[in-house]
């Protein structure tokens, strides 16, 4: 996602440049399209980039284990500087912001990275596949949103999980026995 500003950075303080976004980004291992406006206009030291952008990522849902496409709105505010002088070639100073983004000597300004973090900040901490999703069964494990078991409805039982170590006390010698032979 690079614009090139040599000649808006020519322009006077306020010129505005609206651009309309539809590109593919690789946002979290995986490439997500990202769609949107884009407002750029030169300020006084830099150019800032703001809009209001589109994606959707691939998530696991926290509840039912299932993936599903996760839309994500970015509002994007940054500001990008100018690491050289677009009539002289000069190099300028930078603003003494850690992590700012800048505007590379060839005047491309790269909202990638941007639109990455962006998106990564807009992850929720427990996604959901959808707002009513039943979740797996505790006690058998089948995907309640597909499919509904009989089990009943509170098998939080201490023998239940005595069980369960049995069960994978086991497997884990099944495997064992695999791998000697
Ligand atoms: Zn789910
Ligand atoms: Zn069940």
């Amino acid at each position: 996602m690079q614009i090139n500003v040599s000649q808006q950075l020519k322009a006077p303080i306020g010129s505005i440049r609206d651009y309309v976004v539809n590109e593919i980004v690789d946002i979290a291992d995986g490439n997500s399209p990202v769609q949107g406006e884009l407002r750029l206009m030169r300020t006084d030291r830099s150019i800032l980039a703001k809009g209001t952008l589109h994606t959707e990522i691939e998530l696991t849902c926290s509840r039912c284990l299932s993936s599903f496409s996760c839309p994500l709105t970015l509002n994007i505010e940054e500001e990008y500087f100018p690491t050289s002088d677009t009539v002289t070639g000069a190099s300028l100073p930078l603003p003494d912001e850690p992590g700012c983004f800048t505007i590379d000597e060839y005047n491309i300004l790269d909202l990638t990275e941007a639109i990455r973090q962006y998106a990564l900040m807009a992850i929720p901490m427990k996604p959901l596949c959808g707002e009513d999703c039943a979740g797996l069964c505790p006690t058998c494990g089948c995907n309640l949103n597909q499919v509904s078991c009989n089990c009943p409805p509170k098998p939080a039982d201490s023998r239940w999980s005595e069980l369960g170590k049995l069960v994978l006390g086991n497997q884990a010698s099944v495997n064992e026995q695999k791998g000697t032979e």
